[in-house]
């Protein structure tokens, strides 16, 4: 909460004076100033459109996230780009915002194989919320044991649902879909164990927010090309980031740069300690963006 300013009362009265709009970061009234960085001039929009299309070149749309792209409300990049618009595949199910943020938990410092797999063996064990609920949270943990932090990750879930149950009575998270980005943040980080990266994803990837989550791989790459400054914390990134990512690029770009994250050693600084031979055949097109390229 924002305290209201005191205006101090100038003594002696001034002679009026052309009228100079203050330089002062953007704060508009009723919201928090939540720029950290608010003379950091980087990222620019041109720059977020020209690294969006140049790792589209380099690496292709990742498959993984393809389904979510399709969920994406349409955009510019669609026609440009010859996207299917805001239709599923046949087969492909759309989620419910339950199962995203249960998916997003299980995603945790592990890899996607591992995570989509305790989702596929937990919904088997468990057909229903309401049986996870019901469920023994051993039996829990045994289901989702694959995707590793296996008792953490079941007290979790286990907790959303029955806070869920006594909040709203039943075990549905839709109504999110009706509510602000601010809304939205304020309840799931009501849940114990969901942070700001967990509720950064379900908003991009579940409820098709302008959202974009700092996760590891972005995080570093955010620094390596000097999108903020060198001792940014990753939550000040992630602020920052929101800020300056035009809303319509924030989807493509997160999707590239975390594939481009996990398969780029440069980017993530291991390329000093292991020069692979990858990255001397496929040079990074990120390099000319880094400060010291
Ligand atoms: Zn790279």
């Amino acid at each position: 909460m924002q305290k209201p300013r005191k205006r101090k009362q100038p003594e002696v009265r001034q002679p009026p004076q052309p009228r100079i709009k203050p330089a002062r970061p953007s704060i508009s009234l009723g919201k928090p100033p939540n720029d950290p960085y608010p003379t950091h001039p980087r990222p620019t929009p041109e720059e977020c459109r020209a690294i969006r299309d140049d790792l589209l070149a380099f690496h292709g749309f990742p498959q993984e996230f393809a389904k979510y792209r399709r969920q994406q409300p349409n955009s510019s990049f669609d026609q440009a780009h010859g996207f299917l618009k805001s239709e599923l595949l046949d087969g492909e199910s759309k989620e419910t915002v339950l199962d995203g943020l249960v998916k997003t938990v299980l995603s945790q410092n592990t890899t996607e194989v591992n995570s989509e797999r305790a989702f596929e063996s937990l919904k088997s064990a468990f057909p229903t919320w309401e049986d996870v609920l019901a469920a023994e949270s051993k039996c829990i943990e045994n289901s989702i044991r694959s995707g590793g932090l296996a008792p953490t990750k079941a007290s979790c879930i286990k907790n959303i649902l029955s806070c869920l149950l006594e909040k709203k009575g039943k075990l549905c998270l839709e109504y999110l879909r009706d509510l602000s980005v601010d809304e939205i943040k304020a309840e799931l980080s009501q849940f114990k164990g969901i942070g700001p990266k967990t509720v950064a994803c379900v908003l991009m990837f579940h409820l098709q927010q302008d959202d974009f989550p700092v996760d590891t791989h972005v995080f570093e790459i955010a620094k390596a090309i000097s999108w903020v400054p060198a001792l940014a914390d990753r939550n000040k990134t992630y602020l920052h980031l929101n800020k300056r990512i035009p809303n319509e690029l924030k989807f493509d770009l997160n999707c590239l740069l975390y594939t481009h994250g996990k398969l780029c050693r440069r980017c993530t600084k291991k390329v000093d300690k292991q020069q692979t031979k990858e990255s001397q055949d496929n040079p990074c097109p990120l390099l000319k963006y880094c400060k010291n390229s």
